[in-house]
C-alpha cells in the first residue's frame, strides 16, 4: 500500500499582493482523533491541523485565517501595505510547520487582526489557538497568558458584540468563557458562567455540551 502523506498543498491568492502561493493543510481523511480538552483542543495521531489554519503570503507578509484571508476591503489593504508589507522579510511558511512556526503565523495574524479592528470574539479565538500550541508545547506560563487575553477578548465580546459572522454561538461562547475561567483558578468566575451557559435556552437543544457543561461546573464547585 503507497503511503499518502497525510499533508497537501492548497493553491492560495493573496488578496493584499496578488501573489499566488501554496500553504499545507492536513487531509481530513487522514485524522484520527485521539482525545479532546474541555476547552475543545484536539490531539491528533498525526499532524494537528491547528498549526495549519493560518495562511501566510511569503511576498507581503498578510496574515490570517482560511476563513478571513479574502475578506479584505480597500482601506485594509492600505493598512496591510504600510504597516506589515513594508517592513516584511520575505520568507514562505508553506511548508510542513513545526509547533513553534505555526506560533509565529498565529501572532502575526493576531497583530494583524488588532490593525485591522476584528471582532474581539476573532481576536479571542486567534489567541485560543495561541494557548492551545503552548499546551501542545508543555509552556504552561504562555499558555496562561493567552489564557488571559482569550478571556478578556471573549467576555468583551459577549457583552458587547453581536455573533453575526463569527464562529461562536452565545451558548458555546459563556461555556467557554466558564471553562477558561476554570483553568486560570477563577473558580467563582467559572460557575457563574457555567450558570449562564445552563440558563440559555439552547442548552436542552445540545445534549453533549450541556453534559459538558454540568461536569465543568461540578468540577469548579468541588476543586
Ligand atoms: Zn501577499
Amino acid at each position: 500500500m503507497t503511503e499518502i502523506d497525510e499533508l497537501y498543498d492548497k493553491k492560495v491568492g493573496c488578496p493584499i499582493c496578488n501573489m499566488e502561493f501554496e500553504s499545507k493543510k492536513v487531509r481530513a481523511s487522514r485524522l484520527r482523533l485521539i482525545k479532546r480538552d474541555e476547552d475543545f483542543l484536539s490531539y491528533y495521531e498525526g499532524e494537528n491541523p491547528l498549526k495549519y489554519n493560518i495562511f501566510l503570503c511569503p511576498n507581503c507578509g498578510y496574515a490570517a485565517t482560511e476563513g478571513k484571508f479574502n475578506s479584505v476591503t480597500k482601506e485594509e489593504k492600505e493598512i496591510v501595505l504600510k504597516e506589515i508589507t513594508s517592513k516584511w522579510n520575505k520568507r514562505s511558511y508553506g511548508g510542513k510547520r513545526t509547533v513553534d512556526e505555526a506560533i509565529i503565523t498565529y501572532k502575526l495574524a493576531l497583530y494583524i487582526g488588532q490593525l485591522l479592528d476584528y471582532k474581539k470574539i476573532d481576536l479571542g479565538s486567534l489567541c485560543l489557538s495561541l494557548a492551545w500550541l503552548y499546551r501542545i508545547k508543555g509552556e504552561e506560563d504562555e499558555e496562561k497568558r493567552f489564557l488571559i487575553l482569550t478571556r478578556n477578548f471573549y467576555e468583551e465580546g459577549f457583552h458587547g458584540e453581536s455573533l453575526i459572522d463569527t464562529n461562536m454561538d452565545e451558548l458555546k461562547l459563556s461555556y467557554l468563557i466558564g471553562e477558561i475561567n476554570r483553568r486560570l483558578g477563577e473558580k467563582d468566575e467559572a460557575v457563574k458562567w457555567f450558570n449562564t451557559a445552563l440558563s440559555n435556552p439552547n442548552i436542552n437543544s445540545n445534549l453533549m455540551l450541556e453534559k459538558m457543561v454540568r461536569e465543568q461546573w461540578r468540577l469548579a464547585r468541588e476543586g
